[in-house]
């Protein structure tokens, strides 16, 4: 098959040349013949030089790569993509743990597989698409995913409703897209979780917070502990089991809170440490001096886009200025961002900037990131999103 040719204007082959997987609008010279949003394209620098193969994509980015060589992208080329993948999470230990079933196998642009995602749940694998490029291969991808993963793949479910731009062409619907599963209960280091296929956030869980959750299990002893935005209160469970003496879980979803509810009784029946709130976190805070003594700050993402950022530091510094100053003295605070445009630095900064405002003393204890199932492509900063600290308040 012939490919659509997409030449690059001079200079513009630099970044393509360090391997990272974006052509920008703006880079493009020309394009060969008339194409479709979602087309394989072959990239060439203004000398006719090959430079790699992508998808065509309508936005500021026309192009994300998927290779850098000569390739035909079949069924084959996606089967190598998601056997490399699923090696990285083997070497990490994540693929045969009975306790741990829920595990991300592929991250978009860390994992070379640009737009998109696939966590596996049980046995369930769960794929977000973010691009028409990779949704109108879907077929092909799950066939790479029955060829990988074999019998040890019970089901695969489409969640990209709500991902796929919605100017596209494409208008997808959630569904499975081969085998069913009824009830979704995943493992996470022991713990049991419900996951809400259809109109869960995400995939239906937050797979990134694993290893966080696993340290907050370890000071949780004896504390009183807030668990603010706790969605489906995966943090509170870790707290539950690891001996705190009370639990509060606040979100301002009240089927968030439902969701907490249920996962607190499948792991913890009629526990009366816990008790879970549908509020503001803020206003919550605000009513919450001197009654805890570890807090969870873990918000959504305040800024999606870079030129929101100012207003979400606001937002970053005035949460954390509120925890700080209401924690009781020698309190510990788990604060986070996962808002991709928003650095470790500057997140640092900020929550310096909020201790200064509460004025009291910190101390950061630990400093927190992703899980080694949602790689940092080296070549793709961009991969990195999660960052998070450890304070001690004096
Ligand atoms: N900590 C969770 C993930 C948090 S996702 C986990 O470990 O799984 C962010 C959550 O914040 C969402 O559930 C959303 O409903 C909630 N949220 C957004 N704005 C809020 C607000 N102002 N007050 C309380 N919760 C909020």
């Amino acid at each position: 098959m012939e490919f659509a040719k997409i030449s690059l204007k001079p200079g513009k082959e630099q970044s393509l040349l360090r391997l990272h997987p974006w052509v920008f609008s703006g880079a493009v010279d020309k394009i060969d013949r008339n194409i479709e949003e979602g087309e394989v394209v072959e990239v060439y620098d203004f000398k006719n030089n090959f430079l790699g193969v992508g998808y065509f994509q309508i936005g500021s980015i026309a192009v994300r790569m998927i290779a850098f060589d000569k390739v035909v992208p079949d069924v084959a080329f996606w089967t190598k993509k998601i056997q490399d993948a699923l090696a990285v999470r083997e070497a990490a230990g994540l693929t045969s743990n009975p306790d741990t079933n829920a595990w991300r196998l592929v991250y978009a642009e860390g994992d070379g597989m640009p737009g998109l995602i696939i966590d596996m749940y049980d046995g369930t694998a769960v794929l977000q698409i973010h691009t028409v490029g990779m949704y109108i291969i879907k077929d092909t991808i799950c066939q790479a995913l029955e060829n990988v993963l074999g019998s040890r793949l019970k089901a695969i479910y489409n969640k990209s409703e709500g991902t796929i731009p919605f100017k596209s062409r494409i208008d997808p619907e959630n569904g499975f897209l081969k085998g069913k599963t009824e009830i979704n209960v995943a493992s996470e280091n022991g713990l049991r979780f419900y996951v809400d296929l259809d109109k869960g956030q995400k995939t239906g869980f937050f797979i990134d917070q694993r290893e966080n959750r696993v340290l907050l299990e370890k000071y949780s002893k004896d504390r009183n502990i807030l668990n603010l935005f706790c969605y489906t209160g995966g943090f509170s469970l870790y707290a539950l089991r690891g001996g705190a003496s009370l639990v509060h879980s606040v979100d301002s979803s009240e089927r968030a809170i439902e969701l907490t509810k249920k996962n607190v009784a499948l792991n913890f029946p009629e526990d009366a440490r816990h008790q879970a709130y549908a509020e503001d976190a803020f206003k919550f805070l605000d009513k919450s001096k001197n009654k805890y003594d570890l807090i969870v700050l873990d918000p959504p993402a305040f800024a999606k886009h870079l030129n929101v950022i100012p207003n979400a530091l606001k937002g970053y510094r005035k949460l954390n200025a509120k925890a700080i100053q209401n924690i009781k003295p020698g309190g510990i605070i788990f604060t986070f961002s996962c808002s991709q445009v928003i650095s470790r630095d500057a997140f640092r900064k900020t929550v310096f900037s909020a201790a200064a405002k509460a004025g009291r003393y910190v101390r950061i204890l630990h400093q927190m990131e992703q899980p080694a199932d949602h790689p940092v492509n080296i070549y793709h900063p961009e991969s990195e999103y999660l960052k998070g600290l450890v304070l001690f308040v004096e």
